[in-house]
């Protein structure tokens, strides 16, 4: 089963060990064994939850070995792994030696792709995936294709591929890991959205992160689609072994060059798939169809206009795609306004360079920070904002970082740090944040960090800055 065999494989009797039980171990642990496969599931884990998983696994014939996901069981001939398996586990280091292939949760989908299957367009980078790839759907969808946001995000790529609904297209999110585990994907056109140094301990390095991203662009057949803004994409591009006739497509916030989306006068333009490109560009769509149009967004919108471009789409589909858009929650998601102050949930800025994105599209901010930092380090960030930042509050268990960086950038900032890490503390910084806040302002919760210092997701957290809001702005109704 080398990487450039195709679907078909024949799974009856052959050998597989799916590495790790969890969302994505479970149901290809069952698909496989439908298939024929005798699959053996190996998990590092052993209590109660994955106790119980097996239990249900083996009722069904599949062979679970919980507690040791090391050793590679005898008369294996592929491995699963989950994507969240770190490339350095012995696991697949015994794989290697052996002459085992190791297939992600991607791939497998991939390879079991029915004859005449579903194009992808497929989305990757550092920040702004799931976005572009809800973006990407809503295009399609406006055009009246069958189509389907699926990878970290609603249907998952199995369902994808192997359920009863049938598709055009399908707008695919992929992860770094995902690509790492991803052989012999092929899409039909992809994007790099940007790369900022995210996940590092994963992969073991940034060159290491940069080209699992690349990956994506591996034998795409109509466009590679890069960040003019962002040079390492472009690179991305030019290092990818694409088939005869695939172009390279950039998008920009400036005016686009020949082959290129961009922005002209509050007009999102395609100089791309036009007739004549080095005269014509079409308008897709305005500025204000792309909700919220903060520079970051109307970057995602433009990467996703241009897959959609790539596949054939109309220009009007994008526009009504556009529109008919509506961001998940905790994305720079507006809360309410009290007293005149506009408080805006970005729970979902987990790392630095999510919350510049958001940083850069208002002022004054009275910023609310803070969590783990992941390693992080914050100048660049606080000094790209320092001019916008009315005030500061610090919460969480990695603050101090943070206040360093505005020690060092924007000593006249004021900073409240509230040396807790409680999940109580959301509501006192919100009431920190009113306090000095101006009328005008945004009061922006956009953490640079991630949450499980204090909440169990992102998710949690946003609901509970939300909460306290809501709270703030009872008492001052
Ligand atoms: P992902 O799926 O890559 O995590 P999301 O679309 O869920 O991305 O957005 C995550 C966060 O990243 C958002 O809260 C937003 O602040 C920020 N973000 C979104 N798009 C971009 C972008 N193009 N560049 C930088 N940051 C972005």
């Amino acid at each position: 089963m080398g990487s450039q065999e195709v679907s078909n494989v024949d799974w009856q009797g052959k050998h597989v060990t799916v590495a790790g039980l969890g969302v994505s171990g479970i149901p290809a642990a069952r698909v496989l064994h439908g298939l024929g496969a005798v699959v053996t599931v190996v998990n590092d884990g052993d209590d109660e939850r994955s106790r119980g998983q097996a239990a249900e696994l083996e009722a069904q014939g599949i062979t679970v070995r919980l507690g040791d996901g090391a050793t590679l069981p005898k008369s294996t001939e592929l491995i699963v792994t989950t994507p969240g398996w770190q490339p350095d586990k012995p696991l697949f280091a015994a794989a290697a030696e052996a002459g085992v292939p190791v297939w992600g949760d991607v791939e497998l989908a991939w390879r079991l792709r029915g004859p005449g299957a579903a194009p992808w367009l497929a989305v990757t980078g550092t920040n702004g995936k799931t976005t572009t790839v809800r973006m990407l759907a809503s295009i399609l969808e406006a055009a009246g294709l069958r189509t389907a946001a699926v990878g970290n995000i609603g249907v998952s790529l199995l369902d994808a591929v192997l359920g009863e609904e049938t598709y055009d297209v399908l707008a695919v999110e992929l992860s770094s890991y995902q690509l790492h585990w991803s052989p012999s994907l092929r899409a039909h056109s992809a994007a790099v959205l940007n790369l900022a140094p995210d996940h590092l301990d994963w992969h073991g390095s940034m060159a290491a992160y940069v080209a699992d991203k690349g990956r994506i662009y591996e034998g795409n057949t109509v466009a590679c689609v890069y960040n003019v803004a962002d040079p390492a994409t472009e690179d991305l591009v030019r290092e990818a072994d694409v088939e005869e006739g695939c172009r390279a497509i950039g998008f920009t916030l400036g005016t686009p060059g020949p082959s290129q989306l961009g922005v002209v006068d509050g007009i999102l333009v395609d100089r791309a798939f036009v007739t004549n490109r080095q005269k014509q560009a079409q308008e897709l769509a305005e500025v204000a169809d792309v909700n919220p149009p903060a520079p970051h967004n109307i970057a995602n919108a433009l990467a996703a206009a241009a897959l959609a471009r790539a596949f054939g789409v109309e220009p009007a589909a994008v526009r009504d795609g556009l529109r008919a858009f509506r961001p998940d929650p905790h994305r720079i998601e507006h809360v309410a306004d009290v007293a005149g102050v506009t408080y805006i949930d970005d729970s979902k800025a987990t790392n630095t360079h999510a919350a510049e994105a958001s940083l850069a599209a208002y002022d004054p901010i009275v910023w609310i920070a803070g969590g783990l930092a992941k390693g992080a380090t914050f100048d660049e960030l606080v000094t790209g904002c320092a001019k916008r930042l009315r005030g500061v509050v610090l919460m969480g268990k990695d603050r101090a970082v943070i206040r360093e960086a505005l020690a060092r950038h924007a000593p006249e900032v004021p900073v409240t740090d509230l040396d807790r890490t409680d999940t109580g503390a959301m509501s006192e910084a919100v009431r920190e944040a009113a306090r000095l806040a101006r009328p005008g302002d945004t009061v922006l919760m956009a953490p640079a960090c991630a949450s499980m210092d204090m909440f169990v997701n992102y998710n949690k957290r946003g609901e509970a800055f939300a909460d306290a809001v809501r709270a703030l702005a009872a008492e001052n109704a």
